[in-house]
């Protein structure tokens, strides 16, 4: 074997070892996530079951771990900025801004934002909302990575993602910890969606 193709052999099999390596730690966090997330039965109403991510805070390595893959997504490297929402989002949002060097605006529930705001109504799994963005932060940046803790029905999403079209921004993809899989949130949507474990 001449020098060249051994070093094409060299870098395939550090690809496919790295692949490899990556899988492994995909199926190690979804598992750590798994194990830490507990469902609230009819929680905030009957019918609801409740996810409660904030778990996964109360763990610094598995935040860790799913802060630098969420940072590493290639969603994150073709936007501009973050836009978390309110408010698990802020806490996933502000973790992964600060790992990645991006820099995050929010979108917030009523009465929250002082100054000139956009707003737009939305539909909940459970209930009704709105969300607004402050105009000045917004005038800013020109493409966002969407960040929450949850996709269910993709409501809250859809609400963001109009309020930055609206404004003539673009939304590069999301970015959720986690999705409910069985309500098809993402065909709601034509930007790629990323999630790191499915219900
Ligand atoms: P949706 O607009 O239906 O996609 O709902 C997503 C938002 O509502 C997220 O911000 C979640 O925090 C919250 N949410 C909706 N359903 C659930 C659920 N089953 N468990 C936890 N959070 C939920």
């Amino acid at each position: 074997m001449d020098v060249k193709n051994s070093c094409i052999y060299t870098v395939f099999a550090f690809i496919f070892i790295f692949k490899k390596l990556s899988l492994k730690c995909n199926i190690r966090l979804m598992k750590n996530l798994e194990e830490l997330i507990p469902t609230y039965k009819d929680f905030p109403q009957k019918g609801i079951n409740f996810k409660d991510l904030l778990e996964i805070i109360h763990d610094p390595e598995v935040f860790n771990e799913l802060i630098i893959k969420m940072s590493s997504s290639p969603i994150l490297e073709k936007s501009e900025a973050i836009i978390s929402i309110d408010a698990r989002g802020f806490i996933f949002g502000s973790a992964i801004a600060l790992q990645s060097s991006k820099p995050m605006i929010v979108a917030r529930k009523p009465g929250k934002l002082p100054g000139e705001i956009v707003t737009e109504k939305y539909k909940l799994e459970y209930g009704e909302n709105s969300l607004s963005i402050q105009k000045s932060s917004l005038m800013k940046y020109n493409s966002f990575a969407i960040v929450d803790d949850l996709l269910a029905t993709g409501g809250t999403v859809n609400c963001v993602s109009e309020l930055l079209n609206n404004n003539n921004k673009k939304v590069v993809g999301l970015l959720v910890v986690a999705e409910l899989s069985n309500l098809n949130g993402k065909s709601r949507f034509n930007f790629p969606v990323e999630s790191f474990i499915s219900f």
